[in-house]
């Protein structure tokens, strides 16, 4: 959306392809403790570039896109109805998703206690008592985050992953984590309104955890599919960008969560979104043109 209104003020001849508006801006995470007013959620923020998207409503089309292909020095967009769109330039701001456990009460409880985004919401557990699923650096980085601010951390984690690193090491030492080891979650229980408790099984040994959050940290799965034949994807398939959010292939820009810059906040994704469009601009005046991408080095 940033990057569709800023080619919009640049008068760029710009479409915005999408299947909604506000992507995962429309989704936060309740918790019995916390009013609305407690928490900036950048609706306002969000609510600025939608209407100024709603208003212009010829440049936007509501699609699921199921192809993009490189043709004719620029790229041709095909939606799931079949219908084609070419174009010069192309920013890619699809997001990407946290993978899922698929444990009984995962779903029923997602986003009232439950949630795939501990960066965003650690702020909100201070004297709380969360537990964190997952093993690699993604958990890991969260736990040594919520142990600064929670009460208690507890990680389950069903393999070593990245323990032996310095800091899963750092979570290891201290004193408000605890650590599972070989342990996997079986289910997620509540009291209907929010998640209450999780059920693990560690190596035989069935436990309840009561906790007040549960955060799923296993893995960002990038939406960077379509781009796989295009440009190069870091070892996770996040989209190789640089400071100027140009890919490997000239023309094509990435904004947001789908690329390696790893910031997963909405104020980041909207400068990406601007910087992207800035730099379709200046491809589009000629500036640069073969040389005019990521340095995949970089
Ligand atoms: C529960 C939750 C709460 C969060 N809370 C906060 C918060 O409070 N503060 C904060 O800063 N960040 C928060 N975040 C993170 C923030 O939402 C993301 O960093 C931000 O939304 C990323 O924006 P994006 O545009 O890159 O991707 P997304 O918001 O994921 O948007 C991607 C868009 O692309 C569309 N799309 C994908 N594939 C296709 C396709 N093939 N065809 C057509 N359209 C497609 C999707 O429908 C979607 O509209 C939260 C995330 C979650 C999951």
């Amino acid at each position: 959306m940033a990057a569709a209104a800023y080619a919009v003020r640049k008068r760029m001849d710009a479409l915005f392809i999408s299947k909604g508006l506000g992507g995962r801006t429309n989704r936060h995470l309740e918790l019995p403790w916390v009013e609305d007013y407690q928490v900036a959620v950048g609706d306002e923020t969000i609510q600025r570039f939608r209407s100024q998207l709603d208003y212009l409503d010829y440049m936007r089309v509501r699609a699921l896109v199921t192809k993009v292909q490189a043709m004719n020095g620029g790229f041709r967009v095909e939606v799931a109805d079949g219908k084609t769109y070419d174009t010069k330039t192309l920013i890619a701001a699809t997001g990407a998703v946290g993978e899922h456990l698929k444990v009984p009460g995962e779903r029923e409880y997602e986003l009232r206690g439950l949630c795939y985004s501990a960066m965003t919401y650690a702020p909100l557990m201070v004297d709380r008592n969360v537990l964190v699923v997952g093993s690699e650096l993604l958990a890991l980085r969260a736990v040594a985050e919520l142990a600064r601010i929670a009460t208690q951390v507890t990680l389950v984690a069903a393999t070593d992953g990245d323990l032996d690193t310095p800091v899963g090491q750092k979570v290891l030492s201290a004193e408000n984590v605890i650590v599972k080891r070989n342990a996997t979650v079986l289910a997620v229980h509540g009291d209907g309104r929010y998640a209450r408790c999780v059920e693990i099984n560690q190596q035989g040994r069935v436990q309840e955890i009561p906790v007040d959050t549960i955060f799923i940290e296993k893995q960002l799965i990038p939406n960077s599919d379509l781009f796989l034949d295009l440009v190069a994807v870091d070892e996770c398939g996040f989209i190789k960008v640089d400071a100027r959010n140009r890919t490997t292939r000239p023309g094509l820009f990435a904004a947001g969560d789908v690329t390696n810059a790893m910031a997963f906040q909405v104020l980041m994704g909207l400068g990406d979104g601007e910087k992207a469009a800035l730099s379709a601009f200046d491809y589009l005046l000629g500036l640069g043109g073969e040389d005019f991408v990521c340095d995949t080095n970089g």
